[in-house]
């Protein structure tokens, strides 16, 4: 299959599967295994797949030779799979993972890679989320609530930051940082300036409406600032990787900016003028249905730029 095909069946699949935890026992997915893509030298994005399609998010790594470390840690249960794709790619043991937010399909790996020595970095608000039962509704699909129980002490990250941090593997050096209220209120987004590589986590669904948890922090108009803020400075051959979707580039992203800050503003003109949440979904969709999905279709949209505004 191709590349792109296989990407396109995972930002399919992983809606409905995207953040259910442990789901990789609860749904019993058969031959489960890793589809590796190599983005750019040292930077892989591992996909754990299975017979019934991809399971949860995607797992990036970056190595340089002298270290190696992960974004997003999957589930426990994958750890021993992933292990085994690093240790066929030739990689060195991994000494950093970094959670790009609190849904478990991005960090219920934690305690496996702890176990194992691994430090693992996230914002300061991602971990106090983790350490503390959380609902969130409309997460995996239009009407749906999902309950999250505390994560136990081995699974929380062990070293959180509130703006920005600098890592080093071996001589490179990795940015990490906050860009502000967004997918969630405690996003980190990685920077890689030697491999030209960003990692936005969930801030990204590369030609879909986005996921934003805005029962805990995160808001569409500040997901437009934030990624807006990004573009001005992203080189424009950078690389741009996200959670669940194909490794894309800066014009991609720019679309998807531009979708975002357009369709924020038309729900605002047309609440104004007075229009209903139907007329409104149907505003919307007569220039932006392409970029309805299964998760986000329009009027989930809709409902999350109106959570957003009423903030
Ligand atoms: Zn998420």
């Amino acid at each position: 299959m191709s590349r792109s095909a296989r990407s396109l069946m995972i930002i399919a699949a992983s809606w409905g599967l995207a953040l259910a935890p442990g789901s990789l026992l609860a749904q019993r997915p058969t031959n489960i295994h890793v589809v590796t893509d190599s983005v750019t030298a040292g930077v892989y994005l591992l996909g754990v797949t299975s017979d019934q399609g991809p399971v949860l998010a995607q797992v990036t790594v970056f190595s340089t030779g002298a270290g190696a470390l992960l974004i997003d840690t999957h589930a426990g249960q994958a750890a021993p799979l992933l292990q085994a794709t690093l240790d066929g790619l030739g990689l060195p043991p991994i000494t950093t993972a970094i959670n790009t937010h609190w849904h478990p399909d991005h960090n219920n790996g934690n305690a496996a890679w702890r176990a194992k020595g691994v430090t693992v970095v996230a914002h300061e608000n991602t971990r106090a989320l983790l350490a503390h039962p959380q609902v969130a509704t409309g997460l995996t699909g239009p009407g749906t609530e999902f309950r999250a129980p505390a994560v136990a002490p081995e699974g929380l990250p062990d070293l959180t930051f509130s703006d920005s941090l600098s890592l080093y593997v071996g001589e490179e050096m990795v940015r990490v940082f906050h860009p502000g209220p967004s997918h969630t209120g405690g996003d980190a987004v990685v920077w890689i300036p030697s491999r030209g590589v960003l990692h936005l986590g969930d801030l990204y669904w590369p030609g879909s409406f986005p996921s934003i948890d805005t029962h805990n922090g995160g808001t569409a108009v500040g997901l437009a600032h934030a990624i807006g803020e990004i573009l001005k400075w992203l080189p424009e051959d950078a690389t741009v990787l996200s959670g669940h979707g194909p490794s894309t580039d800066k014009k991609a992203l720019e679309l998807y900016h531009d979708m975002i800050t357009e369709t924020v503003d038309g729900v605002l003109e047309m609440s104004q003028a007075g229009k209903t949440d139907a007329q409104i979904v149907e505003g919307l969709d007569s220039d932006w249905s392409t970029w309805a999905s299964p998760l986000v279709p329009t009027a989930q949209w809709v409902k999350l730029i109106r959570a957003s505004q009423q903030k």
